[in-house]
């Protein structure tokens, strides 16, 4: 027996080293791939349940990694960078190539379109946080009432001053803010009332039982009832049918976002798409 389990631990061993050759790995590449300009934006559409059919209203961006011919997903390396600390960097490069892309869409004929990017706790602790984005949307002519920073509940939990006055002076400036992956942290619903939120987004994962799954139905109701009446906008995200959007707008969803109205695309894609539109 003694034997047998000095066998299985060789093989333990072994498999660990492979997972940690594998982390350093990655690690290195993906300290090389900003200069490299590996990583790309995606976007993906938001649309407005107010109007009938539903219109877009903006986009969110999302950041994927160009290996060759592999798109690496977000899941996959934002983990690593944001241990590493170099989500800060990559970080402002999003934001910058989002507001750059949508300020020129809006120039060539989406006066109304709406930026959304993906902020993660690291980056909104940075003293230089606000200052640096104040530059970016100079820099960019993005009106600052166009861009929406998503942010999540683990940021509000962590309760810093210095954070909750960064984004009072973000809501200063007319940035919007919403708090993604709604439902899904552990957040005190005392936090909802002493930030300055504007946008609840539904996690994707309360709307995937929908229809037929009664307690999701319920929760999502739940949620979709809790946002309203603290008088915030509600989004649902993860939409992927027709069915899932009739259940957010019969609720009062204000805007929905999922592969039913939209799969996130490239920024060449996307301009295909506006370019296609009927003329007004
Ligand atoms: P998220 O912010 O919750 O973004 C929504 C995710 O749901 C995206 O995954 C999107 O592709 C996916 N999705 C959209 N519609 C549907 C649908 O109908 N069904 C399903 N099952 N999924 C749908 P993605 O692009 O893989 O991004 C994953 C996460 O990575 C994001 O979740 C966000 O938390 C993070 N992320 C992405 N880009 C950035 C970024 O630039 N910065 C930071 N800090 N995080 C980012
Ligand atoms: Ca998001
Ligand atoms: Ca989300
Ligand atoms: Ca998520």
């Amino acid at each position: 027996a003694k034997e047998a389990g000095k066998a299985q631990f060789a093989r333990y061993s072994e498999e660990l080293q492979i997972v940690v050759q594998r982390r350093l790995e990655l690690e290195s590449a993906l300290g090389q791939a900003l200069q490299r300009g590996e990583f790309e934006l995606y976007y993906q559409p938001i649309c407005r349940l107010d109007r009938s059919p539903p219109c877009l209203s903006g986009v969110e961006a999302l950041l994927r990694w160009r290996q060759g011919e592999r798109l690496v997903a977000p899941l996959e390396f934002i983990p690593v960078l944001e241990e590493s600390g170099e989500i800060v960097a990559v970080g402002e490069w999003v934001l910058r190539q989002a507001c750059r892309q949508v300020r020129a869409w809006q120039l060539g004929g989406q006066e109304q379109l709406r930026c959304s990017v993906n902020i993660s706790s690291r980056q909104l602790q940075q003293p230089e946080f606000v200052p640096r984005l104040i530059d970016i949307l100079r820099e960019t002519g993005l009106p600052p009432t166009s861009l929406i920073l998503e942010i999540t509940e683990s940021l509000l939990m962590q309760d810093n001053l210095e954070t909750l006055v960064s984004l009072r002076e973000l809501a200063g400036l007319g940035v919007q803010l919403a708090l993604d992956d709604f439902g899904t942290g552990y957040a005190a619903l005392g936090y909802l009332a002493r930030f300055p939120l504007n946008i609840l987004k539904v996690d994707k994962s309360f709307i995937g039982g929908i229809p037929h799954d009664h307690e999701l139905n319920t929760i999502a109701r739940a949620i979709i009832g809790l946002g309203r009446s603290l008088g915030l906008e509600v989004a649902a995200e993860g939409i992927e049918d027709a069915e899932q959007l009739a259940f957010v707008v019969r609720e009062g969803c204000h805007y929905a976002q999922g592969y039913w109205l939209g799969r996130p695309q490239s920024s060449a894609d996307m301009q295909r798409l506006f370019d296609g539109e009927a003329g007004p």
